[in-house]
């Protein structure tokens, strides 16, 4: 697939039976938003469905919406509509806390039916708050070793000793994806445990976690599943830890009986017990909305479109940007990516910042990459061209120079 033009570039689009779904968001005229993997755009249910929980549950119901609106059950309501986008059961998944916390939740759970063993390998370059909780983690419970390795070292580290191996599924900025069943297979393989972390695979990349046998995996609400900014992460369970894993942020909302009000803690049997406190009702619900998106469509069919236009910028950036010293990060077969692309550039910061300007939203990753998230749900292939012919307009006219651009923002 070659496309030599903004019309053959219009014209899949036109084939694209996705194409109708970027009619629910509220995207503003003007801007290609290439930012999903970062921030979900906002879907145009969400306000509606917000205005009601406020002016009407909250506020003419009251307290009684804990029962009559379902807020009790919308972490599992949730979680629900989240296990069917990666391969889990309904009752494996909740939706609580932030990815963060809940990372923490499922490594202690994960040592604690470990704990005989004492190491938890994650590698190096991920996340940045994946590797700071488990350092936290790890200098709380002093029995626990963190070991960093190279993601080719990993398999062949993991040993007797390893309670866990921790790592995320498609990496935040070179996009490349690990094999999640064979990852597992090599920690199961000498009874150790698998925690992924799917920030940047729920909703974009077709994800099994039943089939690949993980134990435990957390992401994120607010980037591909459009949850809005600081939306509830969620958590999954293998349904064969439920009642054995247990995790120690005892709060209330993981009790067996919540409204017994009895001093001891009884940890609830299945996932709930992976809840804490009182859930956000509002970010909750606006979570439960964009996830409605979802049932328009299949993972297969978002996968497919998402490796057609993450394709179709590469090739595009590399026929029409070449001589401008753009390097593409990591691996180029799509087998083994995400749904993002990034570019190295020794400008990379004023370059975006320039792209931003111009209306095509995309992000910066120190120290010197430019990100580009690809949600199929409204992507599509006209905004690949004309991102591409922005980006090389503002390296051959080197419009990146302006100072202006070199000011650094607090969140790039
Ligand atoms: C975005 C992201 C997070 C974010 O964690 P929060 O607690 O929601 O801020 C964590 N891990 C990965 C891999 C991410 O991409």
């Amino acid at each position: 697939m070659t496309i030599e033009t903004r019309r053959q570039a219009s014209a899949l689009d036109n084939l694209d039976e996705l194409a109708p779904l970027r009619a629910a968001f509220d995207l503003p005229e003007g801007v290609i938003y290439l930012d999903g993997n970062s921030l979900g755009a906002l879907p145009f249910a969400t306000g509606e469905r917000v205005s009601n929980v406020v002016s009407a549950e909250w506020g003419r119901d009251l307290v009684k919406s804990w029962n009559s609106a379902g807020w009790m059950n919308l972490p599992k309501t949730v979680g629900a509509r989240i296990a069917a986008l990666i391969g889990a059961d309904a009752d494996e998944v909740v939706a609580t806390d932030s990815t963060s916390v809940n990372l923490f939740k499922v490594v202690a759970a994960a040592a604690r039916m470990r704990s005989g063993r004492h190491k938890i390998i994650s590698e190096p370059g991920n996340f940045p708050t994946d590797l700071y909780m488990l350092e936290g983690l790890t200098s709380l419970l002093p029995n626990l070793e963190l070991i960093i390795l190279p993601r080719g070292e990993i398999a062949g580290a993991i040993d007797d000793n390893t309670a866990a191996i921790v790592l995320t599924h498609v990496h935040y900025v070179t996009a490349e994806m690990f094999d999640m069943k064979a990852m597992t297979k090599a920690a199961h393989a000498v009874g150790a445990l698998a925690i992924w972390d799917l920030s940047h695979s729920a909703g974009a990349v077709e994800v099994n976690l039943g089939d690949a046998k993980a134990d435990f995996a957390v992401g994120c609400g607010y980037k591909y599943l459009n949850g809005g900014p600081g939306a509830p992460a969620f958590v999954y369970v293998a349904k064969r830890h439920h009642g054995v894993a247990v995790q120690p942020l005892s709060g209330w909302h993981g009790h067996k009986r919540p409204f017994d009000f009895i001093d001891a803690y009884e940890a609830a049997s299945g996932v709930d017990q992976f809840l804490c406190g009182t859930p956000g009702i509002i970010g909750m619900a606006a979570l439960d909305e964009s996830l409605k998106i979802f049932d328009r469509t299949s993972m297969k069919a978002l996968r497919a479109k998402s490796v057609a236009l993450c394709k179709l910028f590469i090739e595009l950036v590399e026929r029409d940007c070449a001589g401008y010293g753009l390097s593409l990060v990591g691996l180029r077969d799509m087998d083994v990516r995400g749904s993002h692309v990034s570019f190295r550039h020794s400008h990379g910061y004023e370059v975006m910042k320039a792209l931003i300007h111009a209306g095509v939203i995309g992000d910066f990753r120190a120290p010197d990459h430019i990100r580009f998230g690809f949600t199929p749900l409204y992507v599509g292939f006209a905004d690949v061209w004309d991102a591409v012919q922005c980006l090389k307009g503002i390296l051959q006219e080197e419009t990146y120079k302006d100072p202006e651009f070199a000011v650094r923002d607090a969140v790039t």
